[in-house]
């Protein structure tokens, strides 16, 4: 029996990441359907997307990834930083033009006190407390508990409190610790990324996990950070935590402009969508693959749902950061777009809201 029947069949455990690389080897279509088959059997053709805004307070940076655009400390010319009053408001408008979500994520900012953070997801949630706060990536919470000197689980708490709903997946980027050290040294290492979200999940709440992919990685550091990624999921389920767990994994493809990443030739298309792939099969027990537009673009993304993906992400409004590395997402896309894209490549869009939740399908809308 062949490596890909011995994953589809279950025997994922026992292979190596190396060895589970070999899976690159197949024919795309090959697996594609695979891929494809395990999307279906759980979503049909159904492809989910979300009404949301993205805001990034501020790019002024204590870190220095070397992979980053966005960071005001390297090559972004125009450093800025937003009140608590800006952020509400963008929040405020958000909501009246339809967004259920919020994802507000930051660079880790020198001089804001902790009480900042605190203020503003307080202020957000007084202003619109229907509005679904995704905040605070992993690696933007160990900031805090280093700068402040503070327990994680306090950190994680207060947040909570202060209304952040759900976490968002950024900040992994790639766990191996090699390449890790590499791309953005100084920031939550592997270990520390994992044991936030294991927390989160412990608390009964809901998170993603990105990984940043098609820079100086080899193809098993990316099966390395999925099976990672499974281990916990698996470790959630044996403990039989019917709430808390990661909602989907989002490959993100490393943009290449305005950075100091030494990086080889970008990805081709078909290398992308086998990497989706792959995450379909390797990833079974994470319920949504996402395919962020924003990173891979809107037709990459759309093409990716036949090859496992079945999330879009959402319309986002204003977009900073990948299109700071020269993503063409600046100005986000509409709702109408969305809907007719998703549509005229033969799937169904189904409005979902931060949690999964379905809230409209389209499928008989012209
Ligand atoms: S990736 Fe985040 S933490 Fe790293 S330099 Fe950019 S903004 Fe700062």
């Amino acid at each position: 029996m062949g490596l890909l029947d011995r994953v589809l069949q279950g025997d994922i455990d026992e292979f190596s990441p190396v060895e589970l690389a070999k899976l690159y080897d197949y024919d795309i279509y090959e697996l594609g359907s695979a891929a494809y088959s395990i999307r279906e059997s759980y979503f049909d053709r159904k492809v989910f997307f979300n009404i949301n805004r993205h805001i990034n307070p501020t790019n002024i940076c204590a870190d220095v990834c070397k992979f980053c655009a966005f960071s005001a400390s390297r090559k972004n010319p125009n450093p800025y930083s937003m009140s608590i009053d800006e952020v509400v408001k963008l929040c405020v408008n958000a909501y009246n033009n339809g967004a259920k979500e919020v994802h507000i994520v930051a660079a880790h900012h020198p001089t804001h006190e902790y009480q900042h953070y605190l203020d503003m997801f307080r202020a957000v949630k007084n202003a619109v407390p229907q509005i679904h706060i995704k905040a605070m990536g992993a690696a933007e919470i160990d900031y805090l508990t280093r700068k402040f000197s503070l327990p994680l689980e306090q950190v994680v708490n207060d947040l909570i409190e202060s209304g952040v709903d759900s976490l968002p997946g950024g900040g992994a980027e790639i766990f191996d610790e090699k390449v890790r050290k590499t791309l953005c040294h100084g920031k939550a290492n592997a270990d520390r990324w994992l044991t936030i979200h294991k927390l989160w999940h412990k608390l009964g709440k809901m998170s993603n996990a990105t990984m940043l992919f098609g820079h100086i990685e080899e193809r098993h550091h990316r099966i390395d950070h999925m099976l990672r990624l499974r281990s916990i999921q698996t470790s959630l389920e044996q403990a039989n935590n019917k709430a808390g767990g990661f909602n989907a994994f989002i490959p993100l493809l490393y943009q290449r402009d305005n950075n100091f990443l030494k990086a080889k030739e970008a990805p081709t298309a078909q290398e992308i969508l086998k990497t989706m792939a792959i995450a379909r099969i390797l990833l079974q027990n994470i319920p949504h693959l996402k395919a962020y537009w924003a990173s891979l673009s809107f037709n990459l993304a759309i093409v990716a749902q036949e090859f496992g993906a079945d999330d879009m992400d959402g319309t986002i409004e204003y977009e900073s950061i990948q299109s700071a590395a020269g993503a063409k997402s600046r100005n986000g896309v509409s709702k109408e777009e969305m809907i007719f894209q998703i549509k005229d490549a033969g799937f169904i869009p189904v409005e979902r809201d931060s949690l999964y939740n379905e809230l409209h399908s389209y499928k008989e809308v012209s």
